[in-house]
């Protein structure tokens, strides 16, 4: 069968399997996804349905990292002025820092975001050292998820719902196949010929408030993990976080929640009162696909068959989705490549 016809086959139905799946059908490829949770299920391990999400510009991390996030948002700014289905949105973005930028800081994203500028002192609270303001990304997984799934049965890919125990598994459901994508998130942890135990949960837990005020994002840079999300088109805020270890409780912590909302009532008063409303309040639990080290991104020729692995993304898998998808399209062409040119 010639390299063209053979589906490519994805671990994985998360922002990272979707968005790959999505960019290999628009080159051209076939593309089969395989998955235990599918766009529009709602269970905490499955991470994509729960995130914030933002773009927003990652520290401490090297050079081709930072440009798989430009690419991202290139995509999502597309998505944003284009297509409102996607979920995608334009909002002003405000950043406090508790501290001078560091060489490795998240300031190089000023390269990347529109109306970038440093605020004045007293435009930002006094308590921090700096503040920047620009416009950033966000997106409603709520939505974009689902938009997903159109676009990539709409292009002619294919989902099944399965749950694999190993990627040989895989493999024997596919002969014809010569490229197998792992974006199996957490799932990497316990697949028996993978077992990467530099993975882990990290349990999140955000409130979501229900308000007009859903324009603005804030995002407090330092020791104290706080952001404020606009959802525009959800008409609420995303108010976080909490990164826990070793905790994967689907149940609400009313101590998290009322300390969520401190944190945020501090940041950006003129957002979040005191004491919101309690019918205007939801909660949102997922858990993130950690790796110690960070992400996982590479290429092993595995005899006739390529494995290109993709996980790990932790807090981050939006904001690098479709620079990721981009770099594994490129990887897989080089496969084909391999294959034409002989
Ligand atoms: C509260 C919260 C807030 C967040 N905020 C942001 C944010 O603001 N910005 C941002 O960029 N990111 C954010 N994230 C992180 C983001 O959600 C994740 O990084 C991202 O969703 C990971 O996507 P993924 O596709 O790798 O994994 P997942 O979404 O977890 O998908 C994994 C897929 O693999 C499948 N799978 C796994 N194992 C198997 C198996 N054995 N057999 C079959 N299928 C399998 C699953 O069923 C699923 O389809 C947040 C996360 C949380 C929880």
């Amino acid at each position: 069968m010639p390299f063209s016809q053979r589906p490519i086959v994805i671990l994985g139905a998360g922002i990272i399997g979707c968005a790959t799946a999505r960019q290999l059908l628009l080159n051209g490829f076939r593309v089969v996804v395989v998955a235990e949770f599918l766009p529009g299920d709602q269970n905490i391990f499955y991470a994509s349905a729960w995130a914030g999400a933002t773009w927003h510009a990652a520290g401490g991390i090297s050079p081709e990292y930072r440009y798989l996030q430009a690419v991202t948002h290139r995509h999502l700014l597309r998505m944003a002025q284009e297509d409102p289905e996607s979920g995608v949105c334009l909002v002003d973005a405000r950043e406090y820092l508790e501290e001078a930028p560091s060489e490795n800081s998240s300031l190089w994203g000023k390269t990347v975001v529109s109306n970038f500028r440093e605020l004045e002192s007293g435009e930002y609270p006094q308590n921090f050292h700096c503040g920047w303001s620009y416009q950033t990304l966000v997106t409603d997984p709520t939505r974009h998820m689902p938009y997903l799934r159109k676009q990539i049965t709409a292009l002619g890919g294919q989902f099944i719902r399965k749950r694999v125990e190993s990627l040989r598994e895989l493999y024997a459901m596919f002969p014809e196949s010569s490229v197998f994508i792992n974006a199996s998130g957490l799932g990497s942890k316990t697949l028996t010929d993978v077992r990467d135990d530099k993975c882990f949960p990290e349990r999140g837990q955000n409130v979501f408030y229900r308000t007009d005020k859903c324009r603005q994002m804030y995002f407090r840079n330092g020791k104290e993990y706080t952001y404020i999300i606009p959802r525009p088109l959800s008409e609420g805020v995303v108010l976080g976080g909490v990164k826990q270890q070793n905790n994967l409780s689907p149940e609400v912590d009313m101590d998290v929640v009322r300390d969520e909302i401190a944190r945020a009532h501090r940041l950006a008063p003129e957002v979040v009162p005191t004491n919101p409303p309690e019918e205007s309040l939801s909660y949102i639990i997922g858990i993130r696909p950690s790796r110690q080290g960070g992400f996982r991104l590479d290429s092993e020729q595995l005899g006739q068959q390529t494995i290109l692995s993709a996980y790990g993304f932790g807090g981050g898998g939006y904001a690098f989705s479709y620079g990721v998808a981009e770099w594994l399209v490129k990887t897989v062409e080089k496969s084909e490549r391999e294959n034409v040119i002989l």
